[in-house]
């Protein structure tokens, strides 16, 4: 029996003397000696007691060796669970305790804070990092390891939701999940051993985790691996990269940035983005200014990666393309689960290789989210255009009911995006005596300040009645996490008494 993923990601590393990461403080790192380094890591993994299937939480700063113990992990046949570097000690406890670890690996720093909790939970705790204690174990262990033989169905990795519209849910990811959909995205996205992908996304994720880095080692590429997005280091790597994945924000901070022209990106060969939604306006603008379209594209923790703008042909600025190839998408009625008409507007359902095995633990809401036919309810809604394309409308849980009537937010905030003063717009409900729920616009104010009243008279001409805002709040910026997410639930949470 062999180890589908190991076999295709890691294996190709050995022995191999080309570059693969190239780190911020401008040393490279070959191929040869990440697979060496990953043997030491699966060494050390047995040598701290973790068996086949188990739980390894890393919760440290990106860096080779959290990928290394990715790769680890992958080739011992344990289950690898990285954390949001942002989670308090309370909110680690949550998931150490919820998933079982068996081993807790985080910031040498973070040793004394952790040491109560992991005694607690019963979880050994080893730091990971400069002179960290699991390196040292690492360290003189054996530089080969025999990859544990694993099966396409069997668990690689349990990785939580970002926690954007409650708490966060473990999903069981299997060899087959994450292997099928860098395999599809390989293809479509023309990755070759040629390229070098600039790295500044968090690992901690499935963007920069699975996306980015599962694409980069099944083509064969390499990457320039930066600790974070940070402009000066971007604009410093750009000239060596060939593509760039990134959440909206990195895109908007870049064309905030007057290094941003044609002359500086010319020689790159794909720009993709995704994780939030990327505004039109965002798209149109980087085309104007680099001559580049951006690759939007859609996915989730859950289900990995669902659709993408073509790579030859239109990518269309607000659409997140096409369900890949492999993957069934379908736009259907939130309560019935009747497919709906092309052009209508309804829960997007997937099925495909790509969907996770369940939430960890949750064998009632795994139930729930899916259909009697396998599809998986993702929780957005949206529709596809005539021309066959995508289109988010929003989450679920986001849908406004003011009055008895569906708002959906994106409508509202495509309007008021487009309004003097506005920066962008968050269009949330909140609860109202007499309409249920009514419509509010958080405005984040541009270079100027927003003129309410003008705004207020402008929309009545463009939308319904039911549609306009109650109620504006102004602010410097919209909440947003790592992932650039806009965090809409604590904006309900924030503003639930504005007309109580
Ligand atoms: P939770 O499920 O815990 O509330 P989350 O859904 O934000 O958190 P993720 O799995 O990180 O956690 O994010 C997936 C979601 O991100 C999708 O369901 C979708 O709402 C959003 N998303 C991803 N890519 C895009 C995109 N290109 N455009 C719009 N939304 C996107
Ligand atoms: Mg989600």
């Amino acid at each position: 029996m062999s180890n589908p993923l190991y076999d295709a990601l890691f294996a190709p590393l050995s022995g191999n003397d080309r570059p693969f990461l190239y780190l911020h403080d401008d040393t490279v790192l070959s191929a040869d000696a990440f697979h060496r380094m990953i043997a030491r890591y699966a060494n050390a993994l047995g040598a701290a007691g973790v068996a086949t299937g188990e739980r390894v939480v890393v919760q440290a700063a990106k860096s080779p060796r959290m990928l290394a113990v990715y790769g680890a992990a992958v080739t011992a046949g344990a289950v690898f669970l990285p954390l949001n570097t942002a989670y308090t000690a309370e909110e680690l406890e949550y998931f150490v305790s919820d998933c079982g670890a068996s081993l807790l690996l985080v910031d040498p720093a973070r040793i004394e804070a952790l040491t109560p909790v992991a005694r607690k939970l019963g979880v050994r705790l080893e730091s990971l990092g400069e002179g960290g204690s699991f390196d040292a174990i690492a360290q003189v262990c054996d530089d080969s390891f025999a990859a544990v033989p694993r099966a396409e169905d069997d668990l690689t990795a349990l990785l939580y939701t970002s926690g954007t519209t409650g708490r966060s849910k473990g999903a069981m990811l299997t060899q087959r999940n994450l292997l099928s959909n860098a395999q599809t995205l390989v293809d479509l996205w023309r990755f070759t051993p040629d390229d070098v992908l600039l790295h500044a996304l968090p690992i901690f994720h499935t963007h920069g985790l699975f996306v980015a880095s599962n694409v980069v080692l099944l083509a064969g590429a390499s990457m320039i691996f930066l600790p974070k997005f940070d402009i000066e280091q971007i604009f410093a790597a750009l000239p060596r990269a060939t593509t760039m994945m990134g959440v909206p924000t990195f895109y908007t901070r870049m064309l905030d940035d007057p290094r941003l022209s044609r002359d500086t990106v010319g020689h790159m060969r794909l720009f993709v983005s995704g994780s939030a939604p990327l505004l039109a306006e965002t798209h149109v603008a980087w085309s104007a200014r680099t001559g580049h379209a951006i690759l939007e594209r859609y996915g989730m923790t859950e289900t990995n990666m669902l659709t993408s703008n073509p790579y030859e042909g239109a990518r269309r600025a607000g659409t997140v393309g096409h369900a890949l190839p492999g993957v069934e998408l379908r736009i259907a009625d939130p309560d019935t689960g009747a497919e709906l008409p092309q052009g209508e507007t309804g829960m997007i359902e997937v099925r495909g290789p790509n969907v996770f095995k369940g939430y960890w633990q949750m064998p009632e809401k795994t139930a729930a989210e899916f259909r009697k036919d396998g599809f998986f309810m993702t929780g957005d809604l949206g529709m596809i255009d005539d021309q066959g394309y995508v289109n988010i409308v929003g989450r679920a849980k986001d849908l406004i009911i003011s009055g008895g009537y569906n708002v959906y937010p994106k409508e509202v905030e495509m309007v008021l995006d487009d309004m003097p003063g506005v920066a962008e717009s968050a269009v949330i409900g909140l609860p109202h005596p007499d309409f249920g729920e009514a419509v509010v616009a958080v405005l984040a104010q541009g270079d100027t300040a927003p003129d309410i009243a003008g705004i207020e008279g402008a929309l009545r001409d463009k939308l319904a009645r039911y549609k306009q805002p109650k109620a504006y709040i102004v602010l410097p910026e919209l909440p947003r996490n790592t992932m650039g997410k806009v965090q809409k639930a604590a904006l309900r949470q924030q503003y639930e008494t504005q007309f109580k």
